[in-house]
């Protein structure tokens, strides 16, 4: 079980980025978040070939080792969070640039009084010049 675990945890770590090389600096989130993944990663590493070499004790590989695949599976997680957003930030931007479009034509004067044709700056129900009834919008 536990062996399965750490399997599920690395395997997506070990698929693309285990070549090693120099650790990017992108200053993204998701950047930000693949350059932890990779310290973890080296950490991961380190601490089974000390633990291999005999270097340190089981208990504290264990625990050490429970720590970083904690992290590393907290890492992925915000990075599919991370995604997720940034697919959320595409959709928000086409609908703001959609508005933007439709927004050209200028707004219609929703609250001009009909009786003494005074334009109220805000939605109200009565004129500010004239007291009068204004109809709703679109009622007129
Ligand atoms: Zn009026």
């Amino acid at each position: 079980m536990a062996v399965g675990m750490a399997a599920y945890v690395i395997f997506p770590l070990l698929s693309a980025e285990a070549v090693g090389g120099p650790v990017p600096t992108d200053v993204t989130v998701l950047g930000d978040l693949k350059r932890r993944r990779l310290v973890v990663y080296d950490n991961l590493k380190d601490l089974e070939f000390e633990f291999q070499s005999g270097k340190i004790a089981r208990e504290d590989y264990e625990a050490l080792r429970t720590n970083y695949l904690g992290e590393a599976a907290g890492l992925m997680a915000a990075t599919q969070e991370a995604e997720l957003l940034k697919q959320d930030d595409a959709v928000v931007e086409r609908e703001i640039a959609a508005r933007r479009l439709q927004r050209k034509t200028p707004p219609q004067i929703e609250y001009e009084c009909s009786a003494c044709g005074y334009e109220n700056p805000l939605p109200v129900k009565f004129c500010g010049e004239c007291g009068a009834r204004i109809a709703a919008p679109g009622k007129k």
